[in-house]
């Protein structure tokens, strides 16, 4: 049974699903960034705006977005499917939906007239800048400000981490703006790439290479009608964005864990030792139902979570959960698929080598599984004292 026949779909979501497979075996299934990792990435972004993929990534059928909202199924299924086939087309398509979710969400019609249409056809690449150097996990003790001078906040300080650093056209700043301590006292605000006062500080590498920098502000003035939403609204605009957007990462790692059991299936049934094939062997039968198992739960908690949001109800523990189990879930798949592979697992370029160090960091970003845990046990606590 192909998982778009579980109830959480509509016939839409099975034809999407389908279409994109095949677009994105045909398209970039070996399209890897080993050389020019900025470069693939705007290949990637402008490849799948072509084919209308990234008209799912925003929201307004005036601004080039395929609905009015977000579908949360649809996004999820595009980065499992994308995943499956290639990491940074994942990446490339993700951060789309990331750095411009907050103007799709909050942003003013000038904003979303300026912004979506061009990231829906990938002309324009975003990027969401909340972490810093001292504020990842406990994001709400951002540093980074901004005060207002006339019609313009103007903006200090540096952001780290940030997908798609030195090669967006734009980026999603949060920033301090004092309204209130705290979470309530920041602002967000749309930084074209070529403001003066603002500039690459440092690239990163990571151990699944792709765009990331630190950001510098230094006395970089932006006109106030770039800031999205109310004063002071900033965070709630972060967390509204992360909301969406946090299940997807979950739908990325399935993918990735996906393609990590064809793969072992692959190996398991042709590679030949002892008179037999590795999957006679009763203990990689063992194996192999335990990564078939994992990945099932991973992807009913993660299509529960996407369903659930698309019903307007609220997702915090489902969400939590979904990140939580399909990330340390897809990790123990890979590393099993990896060991199956003997030898051959770790020689660079090979598909569970990649999908091992891909992995990594969706343990990490967009809330540490900790912070999942922190997450789900506070909503039931919360159940318990109701
Ligand atoms: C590849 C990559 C891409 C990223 N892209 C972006 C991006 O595009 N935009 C952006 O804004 N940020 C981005 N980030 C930043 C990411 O969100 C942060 O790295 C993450 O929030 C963790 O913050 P930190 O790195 O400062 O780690 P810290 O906050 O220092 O946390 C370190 C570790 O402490 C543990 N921990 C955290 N909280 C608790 C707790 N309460 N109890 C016990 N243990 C805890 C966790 O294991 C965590 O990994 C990216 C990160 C990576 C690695």
């Amino acid at each position: 049974m192909d998982r778009t026949d579980w109830p959480f779909f509509d016939a839409r979501h099975r034809e999407f699903a389908q279409a994109l497979d095949a677009w994105a075996a045909a398209e970039v299934r070996d399209l890897h960034g080993d050389h020019d990792v900025d470069a693939t990435c705007r290949t990637l972004v402008r490849k799948l705006g072509d084919a209308g993929w990234l008209r799912h990534a925003v929201a307004g059928r005036d601004f080039g977005g395929a609905g009015e909202a977000i579908d949360t199924r649809t996004i999820c299924l595009a980065r499992e499917t994308l995943a499956r086939h290639n990491g940074l087309a994942d990446f490339a398509f993700a951060m789309q939906g990331l750095g411009s979710g907050a103007i799709s969400l909050q942003g003013s019609p000038g904003q979303k007239e300026r912004y979506l249409p061009r990231v829906a056809r990938g002309e324009a690449i975003a990027a969401f800048a909340l972490s810093e150097p001292e504020a990842g996990s406990d994001v709400a003790n951002l540093q980074c400000a901004a005060h207002v001078e006339g019609e313009h906040a103007v903006l200090h300080g540096e952001k780290t981490w940030i997908s798609n650093g030195g090669i967006a056209d734009f980026y999603v700043v949060f920033c301090r703006t004092g309204e209130a301590p705290g979470p309530r006292g920041i602002s967000a605000f749309i930084v074209d790439a070529d403001t003066p006062g603002f500039e690459i500080a440092e690239r990163i590498d990571v151990i699944a290479p792709h765009p990331l920098a630190r950001l510098r502000f230094r006395e970089c003035r932006v006109p106030l009608s770039q800031r999205i939403g109310a004063p002071g609204e900033g965070f709630k605009v972060a967390m509204r964005t992360l909301d969406v957007f946090r299940t997807s990462v979950a739908a990325a790692a399935l993918g990735f864990a996906r393609r990590a059991l064809d793969e072992a299936l692959q190996r398991a049934t042709t590679r030949r030792m002892f008179n037999q094939t590795l999957a006679d062997f009763q203990l990689t039968q063992a194996k192999l139902a335990q990564m078939a198992t994992t990945i099932d739960s991973a992807a009913l908690l993660v299509y529960r979570a996407a369903w659930l949001r698309d019903q307007g109800r609220s997702v915090t523990k489902e969400a939590a959960m979904a990140k939580m189990a399909a990330t340390e879930g897809a990790q123990q798949v890979i590393d099993a698929a990896l060991q199956m592979f003997g030898g051959l697992g770790v020689k660079s370029g090979q598909p569970v080598e990649q999908l091992y160090r891909e992995i990594r960091s969706l343990r990490i970003y967009e809330g540490a599984t900790e912070v999942q845990q922190l997450i789900i046990a506070r909503e039931l606590l919360k159940e318990v004292k109701a």
